[in-house]
C-alpha cells in the first residue's frame, strides 16, 4: 500500500493544469522588443530534426536550456527561448518510399507530434518564432542568400570528385565522411565520383575562422581544438622541381626557371624548404596528372600505379589512412631540383593524397620520420643537410628539429634554419619557381544534393546565356508537390517537367532549372537569426532587431556538431557580416556541449532496443521528475547513464516537497508582510542552509552549471526542513521566518520542476506566476557559517584566539592551530610532540622546546 499521502502528489493532474495555463498566455514565454529596457539574454537548445518522436537525448538537452531561460527570467533579463525544426532531410524521402506518404505531410505530422511531446514536457518555448525550415516562407531566404553570395563570388561551380553515398544516392561534403563512411549510414563506404557541383567558398574565411576561435573563451576547449584541426593551418613554401629533360640541368637561383612550361613543373608544397638540399625523391600520388602522361606509355608502371591506387582506396574506405602501409614505385623518371640542378627519381606513392597540398612532395629522409621509413624501405639516399650548431658532430638521422643550422646546402651553409627558409622563399619568388605558402586542411563546402526534400538552388541554365540567377522577385523557386521519389537516376526533380522547364529571365527563352538541391546544413546554418523575426516576409530578418539579440548568450547541443554545424554557422555569420546584415563576427558567446544519454553501457538507440520513451517516463512519473532527474542524474557534460530507479527516486522527492508546503503553506501564509525577527536557534539554522543553498545554486547558473549538485543541494535542504518537523509543529519557527524557506525553496525548484513549483506558490497565496517572481538573493551574513573564540595555547599557555566554526570540532581546531601565524612562528624550529583539541574549549601544541624560541609570558 502507498502511503495515503504520496497519493495527493499527482503530476498527472497537476501538469496538465498548468500547461494548459501557461498555454493560454502566449506572453508567458515571449521575448519581449529591445524597447523594454531589461538586459537580454539569448538562450538557444540545437534544432532538432523531426523524426517524430522526441529521445532521451532531446530531453536532457532541452531539461538544461529550459532551466537556464526559467532562471534568466526570474533574474529579470529579456529572453529569448525559441525553437524550431530542422525539417528538410533524407528521411522524409525514406518514408515517402516506404509509406508513400508525401515528405511534406510526413515532416509537418512529425512536427506536430514532437510539439505535442514538448509541450507535455512544459518546455518554455516562444512558439511565435518557430521556424520550420522546410517552409517556403523560410527556405526562399537560403536562395535569397545563395544568389547574394554568388554574387560575391563565394558561390561557384565546378567539376570535381565528390563523395557519393550509394545508401543516400547523393553527394556528401567532406564534414559528412566519418572514418570512410556516411555520417548517417555508418557502415556504408563513400564513393569517389566525378560530377559538377556547387560549392561554397568557405575558404575564403579559413584563417578568419581560425583567428575567431581564439576569442571564443566561452566555447568547450575540445571544440575548438577540433575546428584548428579540420581548418587545419600549415605554414610552408610551394616550390616547383622541374621535369629532367636535355638541356635544363642548371641551377635555377638565377631565374633560369621562368622559360619552364606550367605541364613541366612538379609543384610541391614543404613546411621545411630549409631542407631542400637533403630532397633524394620527389614523390606523387597516384592520382597525379603527371602519373597519367608516365603511365600512358608504360602498362606495367600503370598496373603498378593502379594497386597504389587501391591501396589508398581500401586505408580511406577503412577511415585509417595515416596508418596506411607505405608503398610506392619508381616511375623511371627525374626531376630537377630548382636550387641546386640535382636531379632526383620521381615516385609514385600510396600515402600521398592527390587532394592535399599539391598532391606532391619532395622527400627529405634525413629530416622527416615518414620519408625516413619510406627511403630505407626502398633503399633511397638519406642526406644530412641540417645539424644541431654550426660545430656539431653529425647526428643520427632523421633528425626532425628545427633548430639547427644547415650543412651540405651549397652558398646557404651555416645559415639557421628559420632564416634560410626566408632566403629560400625570396630566390623562389625572384626565381618565379615557388613562394611562401599557407594551406588549410580545410576544403569549399560542397552543397548539391541530388535530392528532393532540400532548397532548390535558385539557377537556371539557358543555352544562349548560360548560368542565369532566378531574379529576387521570382522567389522562392518552391517545390513541386507531386513528385516520384525513387532514390534512383540523379535529382528527382529533373523528372518534374512543370519545375524543370522556364523561360530563362535574360532571354525569355527556353530554359531549364537546375534540379540540385541545397545541403541541409545551409538551413541550420542561419536559422537562429531568422528567431529573432520569424515572420519578416521582406528580408530573411531585421537587422536592428538581429543586433539586439545577437551573439546568442548561450547556445546547448551535442560536441557531434563541433565541426559540422558549428563551423558552418560561424562561415554564414561572417557572411551575413559582410553582406551588411549583422554586426557581430560570432554567431554565439557560449557553447555547451552537454553528454550523450546511455543505458546499460550504450547510447539509446533502436536496434539496441534501449530505448526509453519519454511519453512513458511523464506517463509514470511526470515530466518535472523526468526532466529533473535528467539534470540531477550526472554532471550537465558528462554521460548520464539512464536508470529507471533514479526518476523514481526524484518523483518521491517531489512528493515530499509537495507534502512539506502542504503542512506548512497555513502557518506561512499567516507571516505574509511581517519582518522575519532577527533570527535564533532553529530559524537561524534552517535560513542559514537557505541562504547557502541559494549562493551555491546561483553559482552554478552563473556558468559553473552543475546542476546534479543544484538539486542534491535542494535535497538536502528538504531534509533538513523536514528533520526539525516536530519543531516545526511546536510553532518554533514563526510565520515570516517559515514563509521565507518555503517561498524560497519554490523558488529554487521552479527552474527544475516548473509544474510543481507553480503549484506550491499558489498554495502560498502568492500573486502571479513563479517565473516572473524575482530569484531568491543569498544574504551572506545569514549563509555565514557561526564562529566560536578559542584559546590557542602552545604547552598550555595562550599564545592566540582561534576562529572556528561552531560547534569547534576536533578537526576545525587542529587546523586552526595549523594555520595559526603566531602559533606558527612560536614553534619556529622546535619539535612538535602533539596536538591536543579539546572540542568547543581549547587548541595546544606540545612541543619539545630548543630554547631558540623562548616563550614570553603574555
Ligand atoms: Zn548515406
Ligand atoms: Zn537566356
Amino acid at each position: 500500500m502507498a502511503d495515503e499521502k504520496e497519493l495527493r502528489y499527482d503530476p498527472a493532474a497537476i501538469e496538465p493544469k498548468w500547461q494548459q495555463r501557461w498555454a493560454a498566455d502566449p506572453k508567458m514565454y515571449a521575448a519581449e522588443p529591445a524597447s523594454c529596457g531589461k538586459l537580454k539574454y539569448y538562450v538557444l537548445e540545437m534544432l532538432p530534426y523531426p523524426s517524430g518522436q522526441l529521445h532521451m537525448g532531446h530531453v536532457r538537452n532541452y531539461s538544461i536550456g529550459d532551466a537556464l531561460a526559467r532562471h534568466m527570467w526570474m533574474r529579470g533579463y529579456n529572453v529569448l527561448h525559441p525553437m524550431g525544426w530542422d525539417a528538410f532531410g533524407l528521411p522524409a524521402e525514406n518514408a515517402a518510399l516506404k509509406n508513400n506518404v508525401p515528405p511534406r505531410e510526413w515532416t509537418l505530422s512529425n512536427i506536430a507530434a514532437m510539439k505535442r511531446q514538448m509541450g507535455r514536457l512544459g518546455l518554455g518555448y516562444d512558439w511565435a518564432t518557430e521556424v520550420t525550415t522546410c517552409l517556403p516562407e523560410y527556405y526562399r531566404w537560403n536562395q535569397w542568400f545563395f544568389l547574394r553570395m554568388y554574387e560575391k563570388g563565394l558561390v561557384y561551380r565546378k567539376k570535381s570528385k565528390v563523395n557519393w553515398c550509394p545508401e543516400c544516392a547523393t553527394v556528401l561534403a567532406n564534414e559528412q565522411v566519418v572514418d570512410g563512411c556516411c555520417w548517417r549510414h555508418e557502415t556504408t563506404l563513400v564513393d569517389q565520383r566525378d560530377l559538377v557541383q556547387w560549392f561554397y567558398r568557405i575558404t575564403a574565411y579559413a584563417q578568419e575562422l581560425l583567428d575567431g576561435l581564439e576569442n571564443l573563451e566561452g566555447w568547450p576547449e575540445k571544440v575548438r581544438t577540433m575546428q584548428r584541426n579540420w581548418i587545419g593551418r600549415s605554414e610552408g613554401t610551394e616550390v616547383d622541381f622541374f621535369l629532367a629533360k636535355d638541356g635544363i640541368e642548371a641551377h635555377f637561383g638565377d631565374g633560369h626557371g621562368r622559360n619552364i612550361p606550367a605541364g613541366e613543373r612538379i609543384r610541391v608544397f614543404t613546411t621545411r624548404v630549409d631542407t631542400i638540399f637533403g630532397a633524394t625523391s620527389v614523390q606523387l600520388a597516384p592520382q597525379h596528372a603527371l602519373v597519367g602522361a608516365f603511365t600512358a606509355a608504360n602498362p606495367a608502371l600503370k598496373a603498378q600505379v593502379d594497386e597504389l591506387l587501391d591501396q589508398q582506396k581500401k586505408a580511406r574506405e577503412a577511415g585509417d589512412l595515416g596508418a596506411i602501409e607505405k608503398h610506392g614505385v619508381p616511375t623511371g623518371q627525374f626531376a630537377i631540383n630548382p636550387y641546386n640542378g640535382e636531379r632526383v627519381p620521381i615516385w609514385v606513392a600510396n600515402y600521398i593524397l592527390a587532394d592535399y597540398g599539391t598532391g606532391a612532395i619532395m622527400s627529405v629522409p634525413g629530416h622527416d620520420e615518414r620519408d625516413f621509413e619510406f627511403a630505407t624501405k626502398y633503399g633511397l639516399p638519406i642526406v644530412q643537410v641540417i645539424q644541431p650548431e654550426a660545430a656539431s658532430a653529425p647526428v643520427e638521422l632523421p633528425f626532425c628539429s628545427e633548430e639547427g643550422v644547415l650543412v651540405n646546402s651549397g652558398e646557404y651553409d651555416g645559415m639557421n634554419c628559420a632564416a634560410a627558409e626566408e632566403k629560400l622563399q625570396e630566390i623562389a619568388a625572384a626565381g618565379a619557381f615557388g613562394e611562401a605558402k599557407v594551406t588549410y586542411r580545410l576544403k569549399d563546402w560542397g552543397v548539391s544534393r541530388q535530392r528532393f526534400w532540400g532548397t532548390p538552388i535558385p539557377m537556371i541554365h539557358c543555352e544562349k546565356d548560360g548560368l542565369v540567377q532566378v531574379p529576387d522577385e521570382q522567389l522562392p523557386v518552391i517545390l513541386p508537390d507531386k513528385i516520384e521519389i525513387t532514390q534512383q537516376g540523379g535529382s528527382p526533380l529533373s523528372r518534374v517537367p512543370e519545375f524543370v522547364d522556364v523561360a530563362c529571365p535574360k532571354c525569355g527563352g527556353p530554359a531549364k532549372r537546375e534540379t540540385d538541391t541545397m545541403d541541409t546544413f545551409v538551413d541550420s546554418s542561419w536559422y537562429f537569426y531568422r528567431y529573432t523575426d520569424a515572420k519578416n516576409a521582406s528580408a530573411p530578418f531585421d537587422s536592428a532587431i538581429a543586433k539586439y539579440w545577437f551573439p546568442i548568450d548561450q547556445y546547448i547541443g551535442g560536441v557531434e556538431h563541433a565541426i559540422l554545424h558549428l563551423i558552418y554557422s560561424r562561415f554564414w555569420t561572417r557572411v551575413m557580416r559582410d553582406l551588411g546584415l549583422i554586426e557581430n563576427d560570432e554567431p554565439a558567446r557560449r557553447l555547451f556541449t552537454q553528454g550523450m544519454v546511455i543505458k546499460d553501457g550504450a547510447k539509446m538507440s533502436k536496434s539496441k532496443g534501449n530505448v526509453v520513451s519519454p511519453d512513458d517516463m511523464v506517463a509514470r512519473y511526470g515530466a518535472d521528475a523526468a526532466r529533473m532527474y535528467s539534470l540531477f542524474a550526472a554532471p550537465p557534460d558528462r554521460d548520464l547513464d539512464w536508470q529507471e530507479d533514479g526518476v523514481a527516486g526524484v518523483s518521491r522527492f517531489l512528493a515530499r516537497v509537495w507534502r512539506l508546503v502542504d503542512k506548512y503553506a497555513p502557518l506561512a501564509r499567516t507571516g505574509r508582510g511581517q519582518v522575519v525577527a532577527t533570527p535564533t536557534g532553529l530559524t537561524l539554522k534552517l535560513l542559514r542552509k537557505l541562504h547557502q543553498t541559494i549562493a551555491k545554486i546561483t553559482l552554478d547558473f552563473s556558468g559553473r552549471w552543475h546542476f546534479n549538485t543544484c538539486v542534491a543541494a535542494i535535497m538536502e535542504l528538504v531534509n533538513e526542513i523536514q528533520g526539525a518537523d516536530a519543531q516545526l509543529a511546536a510553532g518554533e519557527v514563526p510565520a515570516p521566518a517559515m514563509l521565507e524557506l518555503l517561498r524560497s525553496l519554490v523558488l529554487l525548484l521552479a527552474p527544475f520542476a516548473p509544474h510543481l513549483a507553480a503549484e506550491l506558490w499558489e498554495q502560498l497565496g502568492e500573486e502571479g506566476a513563479v517565473l516572473r517572481a524575482a530569484w531568491p538573493t543569498s544574504d551572506p551574513e545569514l549563509a555565514k557559517e557561526d564562529e566560536l573564540e578559542i584559546p590557542g595555547q602552545i604547552n598550555g599557555k595562550l599564545v592566540s584566539l582561534l576562529r572556528v566554526p561552531t560547534p569547534g570540532t576536533k578537526a576545525d581546531i587542529e587546523a586552526a592551530l595549523r594555520a595559526d601565524a603566531k602559533i606558527r612562528a612560536r614553534i619556529g624550529n622546535d619539535k612538535v610532540l602533539n596536538w591536543i583539541a579539546v572540542p568547543g574549549k581549547v587548541g595546544n601544541v606540545v612541543v619539545k622546546m630548543s630554547g631558540l624560541n623562548n616563550l614570553v609570558e603574555e
